[in-house]
């Protein structure tokens, strides 16, 4: 029995965002739906920028959706300030590499 559901696994903070995510989906084979596109007109004066986009996939994709959420967000120079497991350093989320000692970021 195939389940036709769609299930949300992302909101976008824009369009360009979730169209991104949208695109590496897509490029999985996974279906998408990407909801609230458009504002409705009943909103009237709301500007464009304060939609949030969402994308859904089919719920049989959810699981292969998230796993390559995660993997966008790795790339992405977002991440946490983490500290260099070899001489204990603060170091930028963006930095893969300790700028103290060149150690390789640990992330959990
Ligand atoms: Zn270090």
């Amino acid at each position: 029995m195939t389940s036709k559901r769609f299930v949300k696994v992302y909101t976008g903070a824009s369009i360009v965002d979730a169209g991104l995510f949208q695109n590496l989906l897509e490029q999985h084979g996974i279906v998408t739906q990407m909801r609230n596109y458009h504002t409705s007109s009943a909103i009237g004066e709301l500007p464009f920028v304060e939609t949030h986009p969402e994308v859904y996939v089919p719920i049989a994709d959810s699981e292969q959706a998230k796993r390559l959420l995660a993997e966008l967000n790795e790339d992405r120079s977002d991440r946490p300030d983490w500290h260099c497991a070899s001489c204990d350093e603060e170091n930028p989320g963006s930095f893969d590499l300790c700028w103290q000692c060149g150690e390789s970021a640990q992330l959990a």
